[in-house]
Formats: C-alpha cells, structure tokens, sequence
C-alpha cells in the first residue's frame, strides 16, 4: 500500500497560514505526522523537532494573532526543514558523522536564521552522505535515505534526506547544499524543483564547510514559485561571510509568469553523453522539442572542456575539504577518542580522526592533500584550476556569444545520466558515483546558478522513475533561471508528490 504525506506547497502553507484557514500549530503537527507515518521507511531526518518546533509554531501563531501573518514574516508559520550539516543553535550538527554525532553548534547558519526571521518553523535536520561527499547518502553514519518513489533505491546524495522529505510531503522545502550536484541530482532523482544558487548569493555562514570555493545553500521544493519564495528569505549580503555578494536580492516571483517565446536556450554537444539512460536521453529531447514549441530559440552550443569537469572537480573539492577537515582534531570539535597515559597527542589526533571519519571522507582527504603536497600540487591542484578557468570560459562565451553570434539566455543539459539506481549497485565503485555528477559539477566550477525540475519519467523494473533536466543561467541570472524553469514546469504538470511505498 501507498502513502503519501501531505500535499500542500509550500506557498498553499503560507496561504492557508495567512489566510487563516490553518494554524501555524496545525500545520507543523501535520508534517510531525507524515514524518511519524513515513520516515521508519524513507530514513529522511537525522533528528525532528517535534516539542520545540509545536513550541515555536505556537508561538509564531501567538504573534501572527497580534501583528498579523504579513507582518510576522514571507513564511510565517510554514513548517520547513534543513540539511544536517546547517548549523542550528538547538539540537545537534551532525554532518552525519561519527566525528560530529553529539555536537552542539553555539549558533544558527544565516540561511537557516532568515528562514527563522521570516516566520518559518524548522522542524528537523535531514540526512545526508558524511560531510555531503557523496550521491546517494549511504556514505551518512545514519544508513541511507531512501527514495520514495521507490525505498529500494537512493534517492541521489548528498541531500538526498531533504529531497526524500520533500518528495513524500513531509515538508514542503527543505535546504541542501550543493558543492557538486547535491541540490540538483537528489532533486532530479526525487521528482522535485532544486536550485543552486549563483555562488556568493546565499551567506555560507553556518554551513559546515565542504569546498569553500564551491559550496552553495539553496532550496528543495515540489514548485518553482516555492523555490522562488525560498530564495526570497535566504539570499543576501552576510558581513559574517566575506564571500557573500553584494548584490541586490531581486523579487525571484517577479517574472515567473512570463512566457519565454524568443528566448535562446543552448543545447550543448556534450548533453548527449554516451552512458545516458534511454528515458534520460528520451526526456531530454521532449524537453527541448517542448522548449521549442513554447517559442524558444533552440541553439547547439559546444561546453568542449566539460569533459575536464569530473577530474578538475574530484582534484579541487577534495583539496578543499582536506584543508577544511583539518579542523576535526578530537580537541575542539566534536568526538574525542581514548589515549593511554603513555600515548601522545599525535595519537589523540590520528585515533579520533580514524574513530570518526567513514570510509568516503577518509579517501577525499587523502586525495586532498596528496593533490596539494609539494611535487604534486603543480601537476594537479594547478592543473585543476586551470581546467577549472577553462570551464568558466566556456560559459562565458555561451552567455555572451562569439563571433557576431548572440549568446544565449540559458543552457540546458540532463540533471543526471541516469534515473535512480539501487541503494548498494555503486557503493563499492568511488568512480562510478563520481560519474553521476558529470552533468552538475561543471556549475559549481564556474560559480553560476543552476536549477533541476522534473521533466518526465523513466520505467525501470515496473517503477516509475522522475528523470530531472537542468537549467543553467548567467551568475546572479537567477530570475530568468527561474522563470524559464517555471515556464516548462507550467507547460508539462507533472506529480511531484511520491506515492511512498
Ligand atoms: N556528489 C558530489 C561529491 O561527492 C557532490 C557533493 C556535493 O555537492 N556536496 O562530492
């Protein structure tokens, strides 16, 4: 038998909410049931708020009583939930980790406190791969999440907790974070709307760092409206992060109505990878006929260094998080593991780290710091970074066009080569899970925002599978990333709530 959880979006809460028809306390007690209901099968959540968030709802709706729904905030009293590896000032911060299992985090991630200011309710953490490296969260000290179009299978990593939750109504948003494909290829595999925003756009302020220079907050929704509405509350200038930009926040809603006759999307060459799935390869080119048919302009461009896109990202990424991971030292953060009398410090450093990090995380340090130790680092870190300017490059001259050509307004590639696949089929191959981010990684090099909405399905041993296609847009273009995403997504409703079970 199926279940599915609850089917409203995030703006029918806000609406409900606003319009009086729903409490905010009504609200957060119906996603606490179909978490109840529903997580013993899916695993999405490391942790759930259930008194504190009845406790914050109440009194949310306390406030929305005085000063009315407007006032409180753009989402006041909607329910949400974010990615175990955002810092919140109660529970813990997990990273799904053994290093970090009982850590408490003294402070809230300023994505997760705009979402507080604006009214919402969080109410839990969700799942993901440790330290979000990985594609399908079974690299999370938690066990996997499970997709619920079908708990056989993952449901793409490494947020793939927040896009389980949100696939199976147990809350209408959640946030991941993306450093290669984490929003978009768990939002892909579970039939919903995700959005890496341009980098710099969302303060990465209490986002346990992956790859600084590739991390991004951003939203995972069943709509584009509701992403919109998220971005919303989220993006802006952060003083406590130096990398936040300053930049304007535009209204994402503004043009999300708009019809996108006349605009040019690029079809790159590369879209059509040899190792695609038939239903990818077949939704993938309904998506561009159906572009076509709504006035589009479709153009064939050539990205011709994607294909540097896996190398320069699992040599770049990993530098980063070795660096980054140096931190964990059985001292000042989190788990501490037992030394002798007679041992040293060197051995409480290497035990705890040994005792805490898995299995994945191990192996990207380890590629990290061979990666950036003298002798190596010109023959990989600085290669990677110079395939990584080429990558940019290639965009650039899509964006702006070449040769008396105009550019294009968008590109759109396939979001992943494949639909689903089964919890356990890739764990014992590193590189074949590297390979499902073929079609994400090459955003994030680039710092420009991307999108993943559901674009048709795949049948896959007697499943119906959600394919995902991905948009790519100019940096700080998300309002035009948007609209088009919400154009398609308008001109081919498709469910977005899974039938669990
Ligand atoms: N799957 C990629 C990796 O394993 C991306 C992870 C991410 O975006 N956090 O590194």
């Amino acid at each position: 038998m199926s279940e599915n959880g609850t089917a409203l979006t995030l703006r029918g809460y806000r609406d409900a909410i606003r319009g009086g028809a729903m409490s905010s306390e009504d609200a957060v007690r119906g996603c606490l049931a179909a978490i109840e209901r529903l997580d013993g099968t899916l695993n999405a959540f490391t942790q759930v708020f259930g008194d504190h968030a009845i406790e914050d709802a109440r009194a949310v709706d306390a406030r929305i009583r005085s000063e009315g729904a407007e006032r409180v905030g753009s989402l006041a009293g909607v329910p949400v939930a974010v990615k175990d590896n955002i810092c919140l000032s109660w529970g813990r911060t997990t990273c799904c980790s053994r290093i970090l299992e009982e850590y408490e985090s003294p402070f809230t991630a300023t994505a997760a406190q705009r979402l507080l200011d604006a009214g919402a309710v969080i109410v839990g953490k969700t799942n993901l791969d440790e330290f979000a490296m990985g594609s399908s969260t079974e690299h999370s000290c938690f066990g996997p999440s499970r997709n619920p179009w079908d708990p056989e299978r993952a449901p793409g990593g490494s947020s793939g907790g927040s896009a389980a939750a949100v696939a199976a109504g147990m809350v209408p948003m959640a946030l991941g974070s993306d450093t290669g494909g984490s929003i978009r290829q768990p939002a892909a595999l579970c039939g919903i709307v995700g959005v890496k925003p341009t980098y710099g756009r969302v303060s990465r302020w209490g986002l346990v760092a992956f790859a600084s220079s590739l991390d991004q907050i951003g939203p995972m929704t069943r709509t584009v409206e509701d992403a919109a509405l998220t971005l919303g509350v989220i993006c802006g200038e952060d003083a406590l992060d130096s990398t936040s930009a300053r930049v304007e926040v535009p209204d994402f809603t503004a043009r999300l109505e708009e019809p996108i006759g006349g605009l040019r999307i690029g079809v790159p060459a590369q879209a059509r990878h040899d190792e695609n799935h038939p239903d990818v390869t077949r939704v993938f080119a309904e998506t561009v006929e159906r572009l076509r048919s709504m006035g589009a302009e479709i153009v064939d461009v050539d990205l011709p260094h994607m294909g540097a896109g896996i190398a320069a990202y699992y040599i770049v990424a990993p530098a980063e998080a070795s660096s980054n991971l140096a931190r964990y030292d059985g001292i000042r953060y989190g788990r501490r593991a037992k030394i002798g009398r007679d041992e040293d410090l060197e051995t409480l450093y290497s035990r705890s780290r040994s005792e805490g990090f898995g299995g994945e995380v191990r192996r990207r340090i380890m590629l990290g710091t061979y990666a950036l130790s003298s002798g190596y680092y010109d023959a990989y870190y600085n290669t990677a970074l110079k395939a990584r300017r080429l990558i940019k490059g290639d965009f650039d001259a899509v964006f702006s066009g070449a040769a008396g050509a105009p550019g294009v307004h968008a590109v759109l590639l396939p979001s992943t080569p494949t639909p689903a696949f089964r919890i356990g089929e890739k764990i014992d191959d590193p590189l074949a899970l590297y390979l499902e981010d073929i079609f994400t990684v090459t955003a994030n090099l680039a710092g420009i925002p991307g999108v993943s909405v559901p674009a048709g399905f795949a049948g896959v041993d007697g499943k119906r599978l959600p394919v995902g296609v991905q948009l790519l847009c100019p940096a700080f273009g998300e309002v035009n990333l948007l609209r088009i995403a919400a154009q398609l997504t308008a001109s081919m409703p498709l469910e977005t709530l899974a039938p669990v079970g």
